[in-house]
């Protein structure tokens, strides 16, 4: 691998090198979160012959805030650019379906890359160092596979092997509080305004709509936690382990938030200050998918 940082591994999605593959590939349903139903496969409406999103400034206003919360990890353009070799599914259609059938599981893949390669950057992990590196070095080779090797791969059992070391990471940096267990949690809607989270093990709880106002999330680990609509104005999220920009973007906060170093604040936050005062209505509907896959939509310009 040439690098551990984001930007070295290609995990920053560059929807310009991309055939917009979560445009296409992935199907979603009508609901807050967008206003018409798509199958998988499908090109969405808006979806412009340029790859570009006819309606990316306005989304939001139109119906489809699921789209500004999606992150591929990069995966968009590792599928178009490499694996596929830079012919997109409108010029060679006989290979469309594979080409969709390889997304999701770059996607999951990047994603994999991308908390590795968090784990790796914190003090607390420094003795699983190596077990880390190599993990990731086994994740980026994955990525450089055939398509007719991705389209197979079994990548829950992957997902797991990996988890297991950010199992250990989340354990590492939160060892020295006792942070509370919440993993898998149904927080939705919950109170938890001013609450003392620090070190808690969020993984995969479910936040939506939770009033998290002024909560102290430190070192919380939040891998997969759902944070639709959760309202995060001044909470203390310095040190939070595996949030990504995504979960942020989906959520509510205001300039007080503190967010960890690698995070940058949702331009929407600033207009989201309304009169309420109260936590935000969820965007999101029912519940979601799997822990570890926050968000689902993209966001094409
Ligand atoms: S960003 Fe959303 S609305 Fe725009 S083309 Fe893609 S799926 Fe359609």
């Amino acid at each position: 691998m040439p690098g551990t940082t984001p930007r070295e591994l290609g995990l920053l999605a560059d929807c310009e090198s991309c055939f917009g593959l979560c445009c296409v590939a992935l199907p979603f349903s009508a609901s807050a979160d967008f206003a018409v139903d798509k199958a998988a496969g499908q090109p969405c409406h808006n979806l412009r012959d340029d790859f570009r999103c006819g309606i990316h400034a306005q989304l939001r206003q139109r119906g489809f805030p699921g789209c500004t919360v999606f992150d591929c990890f990069g995966a968009g353009q590792k599928v178009s650019r490499v694996t596929f070799g830079g012919t997109s599914w409108r010029q060679a259609p006989a290979t469309a379906r594979q080409m969709y059938a390889v997304f999701p599981v770059m996607r999951q893949l990047h994603e994999l890359l991308w908390y590795v390669a968090e784990a790796l950057t914190l003090e607390a992990t420094r003795p699983i160092h190596d077990e880390l590196r190599r993990l990731l070095d086994e994740t980026g080779r994955l990525t450089e596979e055939s398509a007719d090797v991705l389209a197979t791969l079994d990548v829950g059992a992957h997902r797991d092997t990996v988890n297991t070391l950010l199992l250990r990471t989340s354990e590492l940096v939160r060892a020295a509080h006792k942070g509370r267990e919440h993993r898998g949690a149904d927080l939705i809607g919950a109170k938890l305004k001013g609450a003392d989270l620090r070190a808690a093990n969020l993984r995969g709880a479910y936040l939506i709509g939770a009033d998290l106002r002024g909560a102290d999330l430190r070192l919380a680990d939040l891998i997969g936690a759902d944070l639709r609509g959760a309202d995060l104005s001044g909470a203390d999220l310095t040190g939070a382990i595996f949030l990504t920009q995504a979960q942020l973007n989906a959520a509510a906060g205001d300039a007080a938030t503190r967010l960890p170093a690698s995070l940058t604040r949702p331009a929407h936050w600033a207009q989201a200050r309304s009169a309420s005062g109260g936590p935000r209505t969820p965007a999101g509907s029912g519940r979601p998918r799997t822990p570890g896959a926050p968000g689902r939509r993209p966001r094409r310009r």
